[in-house]
Order: C-alpha cells, then sequence, then structure tokens
C-alpha cells in the first residue's frame, strides 16, 4: 500500500545574510510515523523544523504539510499541527490549569484542563505553577499544550534534552502514546538511542544537508555492510542499565 505523505519539503533553502544554514534539502515524512531527524548542533534541524512550522520564512523551495501549500496557505497548516514552546514561552506565574484555558483560547477551544493533564500525568499539579514544575515535568506539560488543537503532526524539538534517565524513557513512553493515537510525529534529537527507540525513519542532517534518509535498522546495515564492525562490548550491561536498576524507573520529582 501507497503511504500516505503528510509532509513534503522539497529543495529547502535558508539564508541568514550570507550565510546559507539550511543547503536545498528535500524529504518526505509519512502520516502515523515518528521521524527524526538527526544532526550535531548548527545543522539546521530547528531551522527546517521552524519553517515548516510556519514561524519562520524560507529562502526558497516548496513545502506542503498535509497537502497544503505553506506558500499559499500557512493558516490551514497551522490548524492541524502542534508545535511545542521552549519552556520561556510559558507564563511561569500561571497554573497549568490557566495555561491550558489560555491555549484553548488560542486555538479558539473550550477546553477541559484535566483530559489534558491526565494524559501526562500530571493532574496534581493543576494548580501549580509552571515555575514549579520539575524539569521533566515542564517538557511533559508543554507536550500536552502541543495536543490542544487536537493536531495531525506534533513537533518537538529536543524534547528530552537536559532530563535525568527515568524522566526520558517517561516521555518516550508519552510520545509513543501520542503516536498510537493517530498523530505523526517528528522530532528532532542528539540522542541516538532515542532515536533508535522511538522513530521509524530519521534523516540525518548536517552542515545544512542531509546526508542519509532511512530507517534506523537499514543505516546500521549498510554500515556494517561496509565493514564496519563496533569495538567488541565486553559487557552485558552499561552505567545507565545499573543507574536505573539502582534508582527503579519510576520518576522521581519531588
Ligand atoms: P540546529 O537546530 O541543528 O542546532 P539551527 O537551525 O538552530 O541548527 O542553526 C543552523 C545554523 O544557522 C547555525 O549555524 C546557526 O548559528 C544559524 N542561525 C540560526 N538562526 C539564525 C538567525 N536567526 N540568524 C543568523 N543565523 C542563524
Amino acid at each position: 500500500m501507497e503511504k500516505n505523505k503528510i509532509i513534503e519539503v522539497k529543495d529547502l533553502v535558508k539564508k541568514y545574510g550570507d550565510f546559507t544554514a539550511v543547503k536545498g534539502i528535500s524529504f518526505e515524512v509519512y502520516e502515523g510515523e515518528i521521524f527524526g531527524l538527526l544532526g550535531p548542533n548548527g545543522a539546521g534541524k530547528s531551522t527546517t523544523l521552524e519553517i515548516i512550522e510556519t514561524l519562520r520564512e524560507k529562502t526558497s523551495g516548496t513545502v506542503i504539510v498535509n497537502g497544503f501549500d505553506l506558500d499559499k496557505e500557512p493558516d490551514e497548516i497551522k490548524k492541524v499541527i502542534g508545535v511545542q514552546l521552549q519552556s520561556s514561552g510559558y507564563y511561569p506565574l500561571l497554573s497549568l490549569t490557566e495555561l491550558v484555558h489560555l491555549f484553548g483560547g488560542l486555538y479558539n477551544k473550550k477546553v477541559k484542563p484535566f483530559e489534558y493533564l491526565d494524559m501526562v500525568n500530571l493532574r496534581d499539579k493543576a494548580k501549580a505553577k509552571f515555575k514549579e514544575l520539575s524539569g521533566g515535568q515542564k517538557q511533559r506539560f508543554s507536550i500536552a499544550t502541543t495536543l490542544i488543537n487536537k493536531p495531525k503532526i506534533v513537533f518537538l524539538d529536543e524534547p528530552t534534552t537536559g532530563l535525568d534517565p527515568q524522566a526520558r524513557r517517561n516521555l518516550w513512553e508519552l510520545i509513543l502514546k501520542i503516536r498510537s493515537q493517530g498523530a505523526t510525529i517528528v522530532i528532532t534529537t542528539h540522542y541516538m538511542d532515542e532515536a533508535e527507540y522511538l522513530c521509524e525513519r530519521v534523516g540525518i542532517i548536517d552542515s545544512g544537508k542531509i546526508i542519509a534518509i532511512a530507517t534506523p535498522d537499514k543505516l546500521i546495515d549498510d554500515l556494517v555492510a561496509t565493514g564496519f564492525e563496533r569495538k567488541k562490548q565486553v559487557k552485558n550491561a552499561n552505567l545507565e542499565d545499573v543507574f536505573i536498576n539502582l534508582t527503579g524507573k519510576e520518576l522521581r520529582e519531588g
């Protein structure tokens, strides 16, 4: 069966003055998948994401989201996407309930805050202010706010950076849950274990160019086929396994 392309990016270029940050990249995202955009700092991931999210002007190229051309119908694109703000984008002194209502207002939707807080396991923090949350809770809450307009596509820009191993794993399960409810997810990350665990397909971007795009499995098989051999693992566990084993999987958020 032909997979439905929900995002199509073609020959996308972004210049900041004389500097070309995105150098003619093309890729597609299929409906229902988790697609990862991977690359070192400064590679052009956020720029690319923000252009698709209608938050940044492109220099040239075409972007089609859910059948709508970014140049012609950006408002139609805004209606079907959920975008995660950086945590500085929240009013620190409002409670989570107030913030959910505020976002509902932005999207012109009457919302039931518990519906979203339950989804990310934050009902007991409904009255807490945003600034009082732990790092993992802030990330979970910001993901909840992406769901308020019932988006078809959710964009997550480094959602687990700076979190402890328990909070990262907890967030992975949340991301899988959102996908299982029918959303397509586009995620950027520096963590290869995260990409391997979550993503059906990944695009690797370096210095503004896509240098590989495939399933994680295919990329690994291709590397092995070149004769590459990993240094033999001498132990059946690593330090992260030790840490999780000693401190447990449950969240500790004080
Ligand atoms: P990534 O998300 O992969 O870390 P970015 O898309 O943030 O990369 O940045 C790509 C490149 O563009 C970097 O070299 C960055 O310094 C540059 N850049 C990003 N935003 C701007 C801007 N507003 N003005 C000038 N240069 C920028």
